[in-house]
């Protein structure tokens, strides 16, 4: 028998409940998410094939969709009690704030320097690249968090970090480069012409303001080029989904706790990995049968992988040095329009959550970038976090949803993930409070440039 427990503001975890494995959804899909493949012979990527690139451990995660838990390693779970568990707070200003009956949830993960969720996974990959006995990792970083997190997570491991930051975040946001910097690592703006595939990309496009495409195979370039380097990657692939499942299995736990069942989750999509790592353990119990949640992917409408991309293998990456990957994509060639979009600029989307959308075992909305920013605001007045602008796109649909049964008198539980904080995005802030922002949308000639990018293989 569950009694009625009142709900706090903050449902905290002690450090004995606090999760001690990962959860693999791919354990529990039926369709699994299609192979990476080897763009020269088309055939899946082997162990062997990925080894140049990625750490071995690493490898064995991404090719395993049999192991429905992975053990944290212990080093893991103690550099986790440093911000972990990240705060599941109850909205109440908020509901209080639209007058909804709806009942909303956040799960706060920018409570640690990175800003962000990304730590989740940085500490992880770091360990595992230290561990091989690795000298350093590349990576490439779009708005900065990721590569903020890596930094923090080598200079723990002492390993040294080479970052490739997308040109116009490292224009927008030199603060965000001093903080790398901060941490040891060295950031260098891209595409730049430290590398073959820079040079060939600033050839093509003079004064491109970059893509993290580009950024992507400048990185893996350099790790393929420096023995004892290996490259890493903050989003999209399936380990990293692994790792980012702490956030959901910590929810899942503090939620069942008290009783609380989510009806709705929502999370903003730029790779896929919050999200991907939120809903996890409920998607799991929706797989097998046991539950059912309504899941909503928000991405901004100026990049719309889910809602207008093709379900196609592709390029990750721009300058085509990577494995192809079948995933909901607007081509590796699409460069968005530089605006504010920040983490949520990559053409491509995480292979498993495309394969559950192609699935029907979640939908996706996109949201214009004002709309945004007139929810983020919203949320900052009253439940006093600065949220990032990624962020914000789940607080768009939560709260566009909490408005919904308000005049519907629907008490739905809402569970969205609040990523991170803004604070390095204080020049897209100041562009709204000016009247200065746009909501670029892509026309669908637009789009049709980066489709045409698209390899045509049939399989
Ligand atoms: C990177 C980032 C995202 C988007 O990445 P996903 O892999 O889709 O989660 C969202 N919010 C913040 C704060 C980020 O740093």
């Amino acid at each position: 028998m569950s009694e009625k427990k009142v709900i706090p503001y903050k449902i905290y975890l002690e450090e004995s409940e606090l999760p001690k494995t990962w959860y693999n959804v791919r354990a529990d899909m039926k369709n699994k998410p299609a192979p990476l493949l080897n763009p020269g012979t088309l055939q899946p990527m082997t162990a062997a094939d990925l080894a140049p690139v990625f750490c071995d451990e690493l490898i064995r995660q991404e090719l395993d969709n049999d192991t429905r838990e992975y053990p944290i390693p212990q080093e893991i779970q103690d550099f986790y009690k440093m911000y972990r568990p990240s705060p599941l707070v109850r909205a109440y200003c908020l509901e209080q704030k639209l007058q909804t009956p709806a009942k909303i949830y956040y799960k706060f993960e920018g409570n640690n320097t990175s800003g962000s969720h990304k730590l989740n996974s940085a500490i992880a990959q770091a360990y595992y690249a230290k561990k091989q006995g690795l000298k350093g990792v590349t990576t490439e970083t779009g708005a900065g968090q990721w590569g903020t997190a890596l930094s923090m997570a080598c200079s723990y491991f002492e390993l040294d970090c080479k970052v490739y930051m997308v040109k116009v975040s490292y224009e927008q946001k030199p603060f965000r480069r001093e903080v790398m910097r901060t941490y040891g690592a060295s950031v260098v703006p891209s595409p730049s012409d430290t590398t073959a595939v820079g040079r060939k990309i600033l050839e093509q496009f003079p004064g491109t303001t970059g893509s993290l495409g580009c950024a992507i195979s400048e990185a893996v370039e350099v790790a393929v080029s420096n023995p004892g380097y290996r490259y890493v990657l903050g989003s999209v692939l399936n380990q990293v989904l692994l790792h980012q499942s702490v956030i959901g299995v910590e929810a899942k736990i503090a939620m069942d706790k008290y009783g609380v069942k989510p009806d709705m989750i929502i999370g903003c999509a730029g790779g896929g990995s919050n999200l991907g790592g939120l809903i996890a353990p409920f998607m799991g119990e929706k797989l097998r049968g046991e539950a059912d949640y309504q899941i909503i992917a928000v991405e901004p409408a100026s990049c719309p992988s889910f809602t207008r991309g093709r379900f196609a293998y592709d390029f990750c990456d721009t300058g085509m040095v990577c494995p192809m990957a079948k995933m909901y994509t607007l081509g590796s060639g699409f460069i968005p329009a530089p605006n504010h979009a920040g983490g949520l600029r990559y053409h491509g989307m995480s292979s498993i959550l495309s394969q559950l959308y192609h699935d029907g075992y979640m939908e996706a909305r996109a949201v214009e970038q004002t709309k945004v920013f007139e929810a983020a605001e919203q949320f900052a007045r009253v439940e006093g976090i600065l949220p990032a602008p990624e962020s914000s796109h789940a607080i768009r649909v939560a709260i566009d949803e909490a408005l919904r049964c308000k005049e519907t008198g629907e008490e739905k539980t809402i569970l969205f993930g609040l990523t991170g904080t803004g604070y390095f995005d204080m020049v897209a802030y100041e562009k709204y409070h000016d009247g200065l922002m746009t909501d670029y949308i892509p026309t669908d000639a637009d789009l049709e440039k980066g489709f045409a990018g698209i390899p045509k293989i049939d399989l």
